[in-house]
């Protein structure tokens, strides 16, 4: 995010190549399920109470001082074309399952949604999609209520705070024996960062409700939770 000129072959590219060698990618060892580095002692605490459908989340890089201005950019700055960026940092994250993989963008909720225009998660999704070649849904999942913003809280209140935040609405989809439908696909679920995985895991949880049987998720950005092992 340092405003460089951008050689034409990288027209569609909004961070210079310099910039994004500054990512830090996440990298293993880490926990199978939630991605987290390994807690110190003991089995990782962060993703115990997930839904048993919901098997594993990778990020792409850590939020620090160099990934968090990309992350601005994208949810703040009016700058939803950095979603390429971001999603080219996040393809190696997931192989999708030939055919029967699709992504899921996490929702706003409605206020929020009207006030920045578009769905940061989706944009992202959207570029992923022309990436991996797979299809979104964007009206699958829906937020039923404003979640407080989680800036402060410990993930054991972040999980509460989500709780009952989305609701799947097979109606629309007019698909016939929805739940069947529903546990034929690899659900990729898409969110721009990842910090305690609450938001994710309610997601997936209402997903699992439904009747999906196999959920991921991939976030472009992770949060360090430095006393979190
Ligand atoms: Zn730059
Ligand atoms: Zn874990």
């Amino acid at each position: 995010m340092c405003h460089a000129l951008l050689a034409p072959r990288e027209a569609r590219r909004l961070v210079c190549p310099v910039c994004r060698q500054r990512w830090k990618a996440v990298r293993p060892p880490w926990c199978q399920r939630c991605g987290q580095p390994e807690p110190h002692f003991g089995p990782c605490r962060l993703c115990v109470e997930w839904p048993a459908a919901f098997s594993s989340v990778r990020s792409a890089v850590w939020l620090d001082e160099n990934a968090r201005p990309a992350v601005h950019a994208l949810k703040y700055a009016g700058l939803p074309r950095i979603a390429d960026d971001l999603a080219a940092a996040m393809t190696k994250l997931q192989s999708p399952a030939d055919g029967a993989s699709v992504l899921i963008p996490i929702p706003l909720a409605k206020k929020r949604l009207r006030e920045r225009g578009y769905n940061q998660s989706e944009m992202l999704a959207r570029a992923l999609a022309r990436q991996w070649r797979i299809p979104v849904l964007v009206d699958l999942v829906a937020r039923t209520r404003e979640t407080p913003t989680q800036t402060a809280l410990t993930p054991a209140t972040r999980l509460a705070n989500v709780a009952g935040a989305f609701e799947v609405r097979n109606v629309k989809c007019g698909m016939r024996n929805f739940a069947f439908q529903l546990s034929t696909f690899e659900l990729i679920l898409v969110d721009d960062v990842f910090t305690t995985g609450a938001t994710l895991a309610e997601a997936a949880r209402a997903l699992e409700q439904a009747g999906a049987t196999r959920i991921e998720g991939v976030t472009f950005a992770r949060a360090v939770i430095p006393d979190f092992t």
